[in-house]
């Protein structure tokens, strides 16, 4: 498999080398120089196949060889280890549950099977891997939980001291073996800021191999088209197949995904693109002008993203061209107020609690039935979280009603492991270097 630029395709790396530097040196992102053809065989008789042997097929495809068969098998049985079911609401409208993981959110897809890829290329007697990662709540819980056991890594998470909810601290802090959790007295940009610096510091990269294990990083990318397909085969499976996918975004990785995989074939009618107030994107739908501007906070935290570094990824998908794009993804952006709204009549409307980021891919379905008349479609939104990851939205009776996960009664009695730093860099330079 090789990977170019999105900003010069004269540069050109080995898949080993994107998911080592998961960046290149000109800012781009790293895209596939060739997309597979559409297999017509395995599309039309998607409905037969499992979700593992649907991520096995697609890995393959993607890889081209990057990895051998057996070994890119391996991988997936351990990563793709959980479902990812698509539930009934009404006639016309479900629920993609991405949150069946260990850290209970869409990013463990992208975490584990990521980790897997670096632990299988360090395998060749290479120096152990330190992965360091700076998180507001969800990222970290998922990196750590994905990294947790592989052979050869070392994963530092840093945490902002009190800022993350108590089932993402237990997520971050609880794990032990090669997972160590640093409680930072600061806020989530001083963790940032400790984490690039290091990546910079002279002594600290002689000494290790570092890496950011970023959302960018093309092995997170891969994994997030596979449930796409699946979805596609369980809707087959009831006789749907005019599908349109509503997908809450903040960084658009996971909405990159999906048209990866309508661009490897897999028929999907529209994507919806929904966003919370960071609605930089939408407004490029509206303006023709992509200006990037600072995030600002809203309940569904996770998607507050100012300038989505995923988007070039897209553009690339469609050759920059606006009109090509706007023929298969329509966006929409909602208040907090318009949220709340949409988590309280998704609950009275079909007894089911959805957290803040799936509300609005919900909400902007009705948008999307309304402005194109399109009220015979599927459509599949995706709940890209679990909702007890947010107790602070729920009013009491609804919140009585989430049912707490296995994942999280089973970290509940462990014992809270994490060093507590102040947010200088001498501190944290001293903490990794004895
Ligand atoms: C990360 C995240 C998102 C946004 O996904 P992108 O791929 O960044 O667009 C949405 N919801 C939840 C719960 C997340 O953790």
């Amino acid at each position: 498999m090789k990977l170019h630029s999105t900003n010069n395709p004269g540069v050109t790396v080995d898949f080993k080398e994107a998911v080592f530097n998961s960046m290149p040196q000109d800012k781009g992102l790293y895209m596939p120089i060739s997309i597979p053809e559409p297999d017509r065989e395995f599309i039309d008789r998607l409905e037969t196949f499992s979700l593992k042997d649907i991520a096995f097929k697609v890995a393959g495809d993607l890889l081209q060889g990057a990895i051998p068969h057996e070994d890119l098998k391996a991988i997936v049985e351990e990563a793709i280890n959980f479902p990812a079911p698509v539930v009934k609401l009404d006639e016309s409208t479900y629920v993609l549950e991405l949150f069946h993981g260990p850290s209970l959110a869409f990013k463990d897809f992208g975490a584990r099977f990521m980790s897997r890829v670096m632990g299988y290329f360090m395998q060749e007697g290479e120096k152990t891997l330190n992965v360091l990662v700076a998180t507001s709540g969800d990222t970290g819980g998922a990196v750590a939980l994905g990294f947790l056991g592989v052979p050869n890594t070392q994963v530092t998470i840093l945490y902002p001291k009190g800022k993350v909810s108590p089932i993402q601290e237990l997520q971050l802090t609880t794990n032990g073996g090669n997972i160590r959790a640093l409680e930072i007295n600061g806020t989530f940009d001083d963790c940032q800021a400790l984490v690039k610096q290091a990546f910079v510091d002279k002594e600290l990269n002689e000494r290790f191999r570092l890496t950011s294990a970023n959302s960018i990083n093309i092995a997170r990318l891969i994994p997030q088209t596979f449930y796409y397909f699946n979805a596609y085969a369980q809707l087959k499976r009831e006789g749907k197949e005019d599908v349109v996918f509503s997908v809450p975004s903040g960084n658009f990785g996971n909405i990159g995904a999906g048209l990866l995989a309508w661009k490897m074939g897999l028929p999907v009618k529209q994507f919806i693109a929904a966003t919370n107030t960071n609605d930089t994107v939408p407004q490029f739908f509206k303006s023709g002008l992509f200006e990037p501007k600072p995030s600002v906070a809203t309940l569904s935290n996770a998607m507050d993203v100012g300038n989505p570094s995923n988007w070039v990824r897209i553009m690339n998908l469609f050759a920059d061209d606006p009109e090509a794009l706007k023929k298969v993804v329509t966006a929409a952006s909602y208040t907090d107020e318009q949220t709340r709204e949409a988590v309280n009549t998704v609950f009275d409307q079909y007894n089911y609690v959805v957290c803040p980021h799936t509300a609005i891919a919900w909400r902007a379905i009705a948008d999307y039935r309304e402005r194109s008349g399109d009220y015979d479609s599927t459509a599949v939104f995706l709940s890209t979280a679990h909702p007890c990851k947010f107790p602070d939205v729920y009013e009491e009776t609804m919140a009585a009603s989430i049912q707490i996960p296995d994942q999280v009664s089973l970290l509940q009695g462990k014992p809270k492991q994490a060093v507590e730093l102040d947010a200088d860099f001498k501190s944290f330079k001293e903490f990794l270097m004895k």
